[in-house]
């Protein structure tokens, strides 16, 4: 059985990308830091699909951590395979430049950059062996433009995406497709502080997008129609940038 693994998928967008590509046919790893509820809860709504459910705490900013917990995975699973990688799970935790600690800069390029480096490099191996994967990373509007305030998470996700355009190039010969997605607003915890009746003022379709969107995206590009994109870095944010 292939699995799909999605990174902080028990809340927002990470949960509802779980929920779309659970079926039947291809299993889903969730993966959670600390919300271990909102984690079972997806993963009954995700079994209810038909699809195997796995679920995976770990924090993937812990090269360890990811380590062990897909090590463990693996010898549960002898039969299965990891055949689509969403590196999802990220943080905000705004400033301007001029008062961010160095605690807030290193937490946003910790869990967004080193989590994408220590979780793919994991399970890249059996991919490039099977000459079949699909690695999706969710990037942000912020990476692509810069917002101000965010100097760490425009930096991390804007990394993510040079990254993304290094990997596509090294696995392609194996029929590993490597890209990424970037959302602007979306209805989510994460942007739940901020005034969506002003932003929205700002966006040409005049809204925020839905997480069930921005996994309709992913889903397309975890699918075979999606076999001769790689490298790239599509927006989903209603014509704001
Ligand atoms: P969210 O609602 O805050 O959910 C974040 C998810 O990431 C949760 O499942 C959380 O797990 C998990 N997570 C956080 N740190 C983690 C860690 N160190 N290890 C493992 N899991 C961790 O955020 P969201 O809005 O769905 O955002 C998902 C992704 O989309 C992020 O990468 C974000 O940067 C990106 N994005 C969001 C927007 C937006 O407008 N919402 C726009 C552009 C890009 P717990 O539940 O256990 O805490």
């Amino acid at each position: 059985m292939n699995y799909a693994l999605i990174t902080g998928a028990s809340r927002g967008i990470g949960a509802a990308i779980a929920r779309r590509l659970a079926s039947p046919r291809l299993g889903i790893i969730i993966n959670y830091h600390s919300n271990s509820t909102a984690a079972e809860s997806v993963a009954r709504e995700c079994r209810e699909k038909g699809a195997e459910v796995s679920l995976l705490q770990f924090d993937v900013a812990s090269e360890q951590a990811v380590d062990s917990a897909l090590e463990q995975w693996e010898a549960e699973h002898p039969e299965d395979n990891i055949s689509v990688v969403v590196n999802n799970a990220g943080i905000r935790s705004d400033n301007l430049m001029i008062f961010m600690n160095y605690d807030q800069w290193r937490s946003v390029i910790d869990t967004t950059l080193n989590g994408f480096f220590f979780v793919t490099r994991r399970v890249l191996k059996s991919m490039l062996t099977r000459r079949n994967g699909r690695i999706i990373n969710v990037a942000s509007l912020s990476g692509l433009k810069g917002l101000p305030g965010q100097a760490n998470y425009s930096a991390a996700k804007a990394a993510l995406i040079g990254a993304t355009k290094a990997l596509a190039q090294e696995v392609g010969p194996r029929k590993v497709t490597v890209n990424a997605v970037a959302p602007g607003f979306i209805e989510s915890d994460m942007t739940a502080d901020l005034d969506q009746s002003q932003l929205r003022k700002m966006v040409p379709l005049n809204r925020f997008g839905k997480a069930e969107e921005v996994a309709d995206l992913v889903a397309f590009l975890a699918s075979d129609s999606a076999a001769y994109i790689t490298g790239e870095t599509i927006s989903i944010n209603g014509g704001l940038y």
